[in-house]
């Protein structure tokens, strides 16, 4: 898949005059060198994966920093209540989202989509919206398509790297990627697409990784939440209509811009940010004194 920039893409898919879902697999036929079909069914498989991680979920399972977990099961639960405030749907992405992160961090099977810290951002839009469309496993492996497309412009333009650009690169382009990925499941046009990807990563722009302990968990699970979430309200805003001000390309070259400017303490290392503060210093103290 070797576009360079949004704006290469969208022109390709007005020349193929076919799904942009589809100009990105012939993309990644040509650029790999594997047939269709092949494309296709690891895509697919990629999808099952994402699915089966979630069906492995276990309640019970801490990290062994004892840091997290269960925080999945409890909003699931809380989900079926009906009180929750953000609905069934909304609810249920959040749940997912805590379910795939906390899954990560007790070191289970899971996608790294685009990394294994922001796993839980594309299942936990997929998932609960396959669900209750009851959308089949072709519609959301094309929409996958199209989050892999969005997520190779940023891997080249910028990055997808906390250790580089910070969480923005992470969550971030997670969530520039999903919102993609829903307009397409809503038969949004590709500029819409490309307008949801621009406006999700514009939200998150400036977003630190400052992992507590340098532990993929604190504030990792839960950033999980926030790339989903976003992802649906950009994705719900591009299919209203609503434009991205800063075209999508000078906005994943902003974030590379802005993870430059990022100090190290920012990027990864565990040294600034939440991992700072008192209890997040203690926390470290505390874990790498027993582990
Ligand atoms: S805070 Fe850092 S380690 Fe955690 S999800 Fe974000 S980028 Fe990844």
């Amino acid at each position: 898949m070797a576009f360079v920039s949004v704006k290469q893409l969208l022109a390709a898919v007005e020349e193929q005059g076919l799904p942009l879902w589809e100009v990105i697999l012939n993309e990644d036929v040509k650029d790999r060198g594997v047939v269709r079909e092949d494309s296709f069914r690891q895509m697919n498989a990629l999808w099952a994966a994402m699915k089966s991680a979630s069906e492995g979920y276990s309640a019970a399972a801490r990290s062994k920093s004892g840091l997290v977990g269960g925080d999945g099961e409890k909003m699931r639960r809380y989900a079926l209540t009906g009180n929750g405030i953000a609905g069934a749907y909304l609810s249920g992405v959040i749940a997912e989202a805590l379910r795939m992160g906390e899954s990560n961090a007790c070191m289970k099977r899971i996608v790294a989509a685009p990394t294994a810290g922001s796993c839980g951002v594309l299942p936990a839009v997929l998932i609960p919206f396959a669900r209750a469309n009851k959308t089949g496993d072709r519609e959301i492996t094309s929409a996958l398509f199209v989050a892999a497309g969005f997520g190779q412009i940023i891997a080249s333009r910028a990055s997808i790297s906390g250790a580089e650009g910070g969480c923005q690169a992470e969550i971030g382009s997670a969530s520039a990627m999903a919102a993609a990925a829903l307009v397409c499941l809503k038969n949004g046009t590709p500029e819409m697409s490309a307008c949801a990807c621009s406006m999700a990563l514009m939200n998150l722009l400036g977003l630190v990784c400052d992992p507590v302990a340098g532990l993929v968990e604190i504030p990792c699970v839960k950033r999980n939440v926030i790339g989903a979430v976003n992802a649906i309200s950009c994705a719900d805003m591009a299919l209203a209509g609503i434009g991205s001000a800063i075209p999508p390309d000078e906005v994943i070259d902003s974030m590379r811009s802005v993870g430059d400017m990022m100090p190290a303490c920012l990027r990864e290392t565990g040294t600034g940010g939440l991992a700072a503060t008192p209890t997040g210093a203690a926390a470290a103290k505390k874990i790498h004194g027993i582990l």
